[in-house]
């Protein structure tokens, strides 16, 4: 029955329930008794309080952050410990996007980060994801290397820290780093995650890691190929051919070829022809990136469209929980069927009213089709967009409101939806979203690197990047 469930239920009331309880008591007061009892009149002064309230709260922000980075993490981060250095650059570019991090860390703690981060990094090229699996130098064995391998991904991030931390990366094993790099490469094209026993790719082989993958060529090759004699390339135009394959039906991108087109994936693959982009002098253009193309205008309708009113709320999570009974025999299976109405299912369907001038100002954005909004989402859509010079097409004012008032956290931070508690995740994405439109308080970024301009000038003041030593 899950096809002819309408997605959502959504009333005008349970799009402000994340609002703090003490405000009905205030409504107490304002109203009468019988007034008060009238859900629809609370939903419309709450919906009014919340447009009032849609403050980016820088302050809150930043000790949202610097908890993150000074204390422990709550118990729910356990599982990723093996992805620190995401969780790292999560946090320290939260805190450079607020342009706090000089004057909140002292350059002891900042120089504390960078040795982190190098002890990171594997003699022959490339970070791990933490350092968990370093059973030290001493130790290691072209033998047993795979057992601590770098990480495409990881690496990625360790050298956009270390330039938000302002390192040179005169410590990064550059050369070793892109060695490594082609052997991550599979034959068609994709990358994968690392490089496990007998020098197999293991992981990976979807778009994430094609743009990592291109991300870090683009910071360590740099726009001058000086130096880098006879260190050989990775097949650019075997990635660009996988990347092109993986453009769904819908205009949209999906892991692999013949998939369902998804957001990330999507910011992924347009991530790696921009990095690939900026560095070649060949006039060719990729059609995917070149506005007029079918596949670019298709790409751009399938982005606006996952702007959305459907905000989804707590209640809408067990919405379907009568739906998996278990059906143990041949009899129950029959008495199943026999129970299955059409029409019975159809008058079941809850009213679900159609977007109005109210609903439509808070308007997020979803990965896929028929999902509910989600504060990442805002990000991927409204970062590819913004790659691909479309930015302007999206209704920002629906975004910030979504954003402002109905993710940001009342302790700082982003949650994923309504009333969702935040996570380092979504409370990044969140900001540099609104950082894209111009939300004061945040620094400019740039949508590729995801970090901002001045950890972009750090890269291009580079010598060696440029080409000019
Ligand atoms: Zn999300």
């Amino acid at each position: 029955m899950l096809l002819l469930r309408q997605p959502h239920k959504t009333t005008s009331l349970n799009r402000t329930r994340e609002l703090p309880r003490y405000k009905p008591r205030v409504l107490d007061l304002l109203l009468g008794p019988d007034e008060f009892e009238s859900a629809n009149l609370i939903a419309r002064y709450l919906a009014k309080l919340t447009m009032s309230e849609a403050l980016f709260t820088k302050e809150r922000h930043i000790r949202y952050f610097l908890r993150c980075l000074k204390t422990f993490l709550p118990d729910l981060y356990t599982s990723n410990d093996s992805n620190r250095m995401l969780l790292a650059f999560f946090t320290l570019a939260g805190l450079d996007l607020l342009n706090v991090l000089e004057s909140k860390t002292t350059p002891e703690e900042r120089q504390g980060y960078i040795e982190w981060i190098y002890h990171c990094q594997v003699p022959s090229g490339g970070f791990r994801g933490f350092p968990g699996t370093d059973f030290g130098d001493e130790r290691r064995t072209r033998e047993n290397e795979a057992w601590d391998p770098a990480n495409v991904p990881s690496t990625f991030f360790a050298l956009v820290i270390l330039l938000i931390l302002g390192d040179d990366l005169s410590r990064v094993k550059r050369v070793e780093c892109l060695r490594w790099l082609p052997k991550m490469q599979r034959p068609d094209g994709s990358f994968g995650e690392v490089l496990g026993p007998g020098d197999n790719v293991e992981g990976g082989g979807d778009l994430r890691f094609c743009c990592f993958g291109a991300g870090t060529r683009y910071l360590l090759r740099g726009k001058s190929d000086a130096g880098l004699d006879g260190i050989e390339d990775i097949d650019v135009g075997k990635l660009v051919e996988f990347i092109e394959s993986c453009q769904a039906y819908d205009g949209g991108m999906a892991e692999g070829p013949f998939c369902e087109a998804h957001s990330g994936h999507t910011y992924c693959a347009i991530g790696a022809l921009t990095f690939l982009d900026r560095l070649s002098s060949s006039p060719k253009r990729v059609p995917l990136i070149s506005s007029g193309s079918e596949q670019h205008e298709s790409l751009v309708r399938w982005l606006v469209s996952r702007q959305t009113t459907e905000l989804g709320d707590e209640e809408d999570s067990d919405e379907d929980s009568d739906e998996g009974q278990e059906i143990d025999n041949a009899d129950d299976l029959t008495k199943a069927v026999a129970g299955l109405s059409l029409d019975e299912s159809i008058s079941k369907l809850p009213h679900v009213l159609g977007p109005s001038a109210e609903t439509l100002q808070w308007a997020g954005f979803n990965g896929r089709c028929n999902k509910y909004a989600d504060t990442c989402y805002s990000f991927w859509n409204t970062a590819t967009l913004d790659m691909l010079g479309k930015l302007p097409l999206v209704d920002a004012a629906g975004n910030r409101k979504y954003l402002l008032g109905k993710t940001q956290h009342l302790v700082g931070g982003f949650g994923k939806g309504v009333g969702e508690p935040p996570d380092l995740l979504h409370s990044y994405f969140g900001m540099v979203s609104l950082a894209f439109q111009g939300e004061q308080g945040l620094d400019r970024i740039d949508p590729a690197l995801c970090a901002t301009h001045r950890t972009v000038q750090r890269l291009y003041a580079l010598p060696w990047w440029q080409g000019t030593e």
